[in-house]
């Protein structure tokens, strides 16, 4: 039976309903190598990301997917205090993301080396947090995949294969996502376990192309905006009159503790997607099954294995 792997420990469907599945609670943009970058203390980040949880779930939130990577200050001992103050289950990725956040121990590591990294990251746990990773992160330039991010997509295709993995991909051209389509087909991975993380970056029409290969599209830049709204609905409308439905992720991409600003800044809530565009959602016509699928099922079935 599939699991949903959190910090709270490995979680069933039935424990499960309403998932987001793409915000931040701890990240660092800055140039690798910035003084102080991806640092913070334990209690500040719970102090400032615990409150945004459990807003969160008490809208009732089953659990919340972190998608950040290496590079960009993935720590899973932050995640992990914010998710244990709020009790909610926090699910975390293993995985890289893109040049120039490479770290150097990356770009130095072999395909091999990558591998056994994010396989035992998934099958037993991230350091020695007692904290399995959900699924693989990853990103590529927006200009095409260098030579170091195929070699990590590479790396996560073998690695996912392995441990039934979903790879989640942060890449802004759908061109880019069909280079990395083309890598993993060559490497036989099936496509239904890979989400093009902001797919509402590029076209509607290049969303529908690639939703043939059976991969999840994520739109998850969802603010709230009327025109932003709007744009959404348009495009769940077309996925869904295409057969997609069950391919569609939605999410907001928000949070976070910004470590560059004091106090780690001011978060964005977690909230608003079901005080604003899910009545929005209903006032278009969605039914109740359909949001149901949208929030809680395909979630589950992306992240899950
Ligand atoms: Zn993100």
């Amino acid at each position: 039976m599939p699991e949903l792997y959190t910090t709270h420990g490995a979680m069933r469907r039935d424990q499960l309903g309403f998932i987001l599945p793409h915000e931040h609670i701890f990240v660092d943009l800055r140039p690798l190598g910035t003084p102080g970058h991806g640092q913070a203390e334990a209690a500040d980040v719970a102090r400032l990301m615990a409150p945004q949880l459990a807003a969160f779930k008490a809208q009732g939130g089953t659990a919340l997917v972190e998608c950040t990577p290496e590079g960009v200050g993935r720590r899973v001992d932050l995640v992990k205090a914010a998710a244990d103050a709020a009790n909610l289950p926090v699910v975390v990725p293993t995985g890289i993301y893109r040049q120039p956040w490479v770290p150097d121990w990356a770009l130095e590591a072999s395909q091999d080396f990558l591998y056994d990294w994010m396989r035992k990251e998934l099958e037993v746990e991230i350091g020695q947090s007692g904290v399995r990773a959900g699924f693989i992160k990853l990103s590529a330039g927006d200009d095409g995949l260098t030579a170091p991010e195929e070699k990590i997509l590479r790396a996560a295709v073998c690695a996912a294969r392995k441990s039934n993995a979903l790879i989640a991909s942060h890449t802004i051209r759908a061109r880019v996502v069909e280079q990395q389509i083309a890598v993993m087909e060559e490497e036989g991975f099936n496509l239904e376990r890979f989400v093009w993380v902001h797919a509402q970056v590029d076209t509607l029409e290049t969303n529908l192309v690639l939703a043939k290969h059976g991969l999840w599209i994520e739109y998850d830049g969802i603010n709230g905006s009327e025109e932003g709204d709007a744009e959404y609905i348009r495009r769940i409308q077309a996925m869904v009159e295409a057969g997609h439905e069950d391919q569609v992720l939605l999410s907001m991409d928000r949070g976070w503790y910004t470590p560059a600003e004091p106090g780690g800044g001011t978060p964005q809530p977690f909230t608003m997607l079901a005080e604003v565009f899910l009545p929005t959602l209903r006032a278009a016509g969605f039914s109740e099954a359909m949001i149901e699928k949208f929030t809680a099922a395909n979630p589950f079935n992306a992240f899950a294995r």
